[in-house]
């Protein structure tokens, strides 16, 4: 049930992805949305609108890779939870930005910065899984703490990966998950869509 929709810089999924989609749930509509982009000829940091249009009702947003733009302010700007995701060879990240907002003064206006790119490999399946398990606890109101931004990181060998198997259980880089004190910046209502008053 429910809606998932896509937002791809390449366009729609693959047939075969959707169909596998659709087959696992069948009562889900996939919704396929361009890539938001600013009107011709303004700057890229005018993105913010086709971005606060493009995430518009939904839910929560999970993003792969941590490209810099103004997705997540649209998102604090619309009080959705945003998940981002990267999987690489060397390992995994995902951060969970939990419900900010509604904040009315969030900047629209951050320049499209490109962040290390995403691979393909196996770190990206798993960073998948961590980002849905996280979905479905922000979506069942059943994350614990006071935190307001999560972050998971696995390190991930290549000599483990290559499987040679000479690394030993003490050397294995450790897994970390803390919670990290990322707020909006706003000097209106620190985020929190209620405005200070000093009357
Ligand atoms: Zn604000």
């Amino acid at each position: 049930m429910g809606t998932l929709r896509l937002i791809r810089r390449t366009g729609a999924l693959p047939a075969t992805v959707a169909t596998a989609i659709v087959s696992s749930n069948p009562e889900i509509q996939i919704d396929n949305r361009a890539w938001p982009t600013a009107e011709p000829g303004l700057p890229a940091a005018a993105s913010g609108a086709a971005w606060l249009s493009a995430i518009a009702g939904t839910t929560v947003v999970v993003r792969s890779g941590f490209d810099d733009d103004s997705m997540l302010r649209a998102a604090v700007r619309t009080a959705v939870p945003v998940i981002v995701m990267r999987g690489r060879e060397d390992g995994i990240d995902v951060v969970s930005f939990r419900q900010h907002g509604p904040c009315p003064h969030a900047a629209l206006d951050i320049p499209e910065r490109p962040g290390a790119a995403p691979d393909d490999g196996a770190g990206a399946v798993v960073a998948a899984h961590i980002a849905a398990s996280e979905a479905l606890v922000l979506i069942a109101r059943a994350h614990t703490g006071g935190a307001r931004a999560r972050h998971v990181s696995i390190p991930i060998r290549a000599d483990q990966i290559e499987g040679d198997g000479a690394a030993g259980a003490a050397e294995t880089p450790a897994v970390r998950a803390v919670d990290i004190p990322w707020a909006p910046e706003c000097f209106a209502c620190g985020g929190s869509g209620v405005e200070m008053s000093f009357a």
